[in-house]
């Protein structure tokens, strides 16, 4: 197979990491550290879920001058959402915040993100969805992921869509890597199985496609293997939300981000992609019911992913895409065949002689 060029040649990786059960109670101590360094109150991001955890919320300390924003999880961020935020807290004065806390799964962790770049650069969301369109450092920004897969608290990318034009990109920025996380993996104790295996599977996922692909990164190879054996040891295991699974799921979503910020997904995301931007679907489920048709591409990994599937007892959501429209049909092919970089990464740079509107159809129709 001929190896191509990623042009990612610099890469970065978030500053500051810590890992193990209740490091959350490190959090207050990070943060006076930057009250007292650069003054000004936290804006903290947090999952909605969490209001009603106040147990959990206790933990964060928040001081009577920071602000906290519940940010809804039922859809994944949109430009005139985080638009919308920041322009409330300009009106309130909170241009300048000693830092941004994002806690929760990849969609708070993304608006905190996109949030934190705004308040520096000016300007709207849409300006920066693209590669290398932030102009000077964001906010100083800490990630308390709260589910595991996403890899959020690790890439270089905040995934947002416009829905104007359609388009469902992030601002790919060194800008927009995290300066700190905290991995605590008792947060994670209360996600619902299925989410938590979906979600898990993203991790698994962004390093199948990378390994196969044919943009490559010597580091990028090795944290992709790391992340597949922890996946493995998680989801072939009996229980796999014991306290030390929940601990290797964390590591392997980190390590998946920091390997998927050195190379491109493949085949599987493009297809996601289409079900999330036409159907609705959310990112990680809809890789999980991609998987119904990638035998043929992904053959041992198929075979493996069915196997923790059943393993574990999921289910998978079946003939989502089965009997639509023509028009629905022709949305999903173009929605899928956007990808350039992913698809040539999966099937080189001959990929639509391949994937035909005929050939992603019956692709569609199989899952
Ligand atoms: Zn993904």
């Amino acid at each position: 197979m001929n190896i191509l060029d990623t042009n990612i040649k610099n890469v970065r990786n978030v500053l500051r990491y810590t890992i193990g059960a209740g490091s959350l109670t490190e959090l207050p101590n990070l943060l006076e550290r930057r009250r007292t360094l650069h003054g000004g109150p936290v804006v903290f991001f947090i999952d909605e879920f969490f209001q009603s955890q106040p147990d959990i919320i206790s933990h964060l300390y928040l001081s009577t001058n920071d602000h906290a924003i519940y940010v809804p999880t039922k859809e994944e961020p949109c430009t005139d959402q985080v638009d919308q935020i920041v322009t409330k807290l300009q009106a309130d004065g909170l241009n300048e915040p000693a830092a941004i806390v994002g806690m929760g799964g990849g969609i708070v962790l993304d608006v905190a993100k996109a949030v934190a770049n705004l308040l520096t650069n000016g300007g709207l969301a849409e300006d920066y969805q693209g590669w290398d369109l932030v102009k000077v450092p964001a906010i100083y920004k800490v990630a308390v992921p709260t589910i595991s897969g996403t890899g959020a608290e690790a890439t270089r990318t905040c995934v947002m869509t416009n829905k104007r034009s359609g388009l469902k990109l992030g601002m790919n920025s060194d800008f927009t890597v995290y300066d700190q996380i905290v991995m605590d993996p008792e947060l994670t104790a209360t996600v619902p199985r299925n989410q938590y295996f979906y979600t898990g599977m993203d991790a698994y996922i962004h390093c199948v496609e990378a390994l196969a692909g044919r943009y490559r990164n010597a580091i990028g190879d090795a944290y992709s293997r790391e992340t597949i054996n922890l996946c493995r040891q998680v989801f072939l295991d009996g229980d796999m939300k014991s306290s030390l699974n929940r601990e290797r799921l964390m590591v392997a979503s980190y390590l998946g981000g920091c390997a998927i910020a050195t190379s491109y997904v493949g085949l599987i995301h493009p297809f996601s992609a289409g079900l999330s931007v036409v159907l609705g679907l959310h990112h990680c489920v809809a890789n999980c019911i991609v998987m119904r048709a990638m035998q043929p591409y992904y053959p041992e990994f198929y075979e493996e992913f069915w196997a923790m599937v059943n393993k574990q007892g999921i289910s998978i959501p079946e003939g989502v895409a089965q009997n639509l429209s023509d028009d629905k049909y022709e949305q999903l092919f173009a929605s899928t065949i956007i990808h350039q970089k992913p698809l040539t990464n999966a099937l080189g740079e001959t990929y639509r002689d391949i994937l035909t509107p005929d050939k992603v159809q019956s692709i569609f129709k199989k899952i």
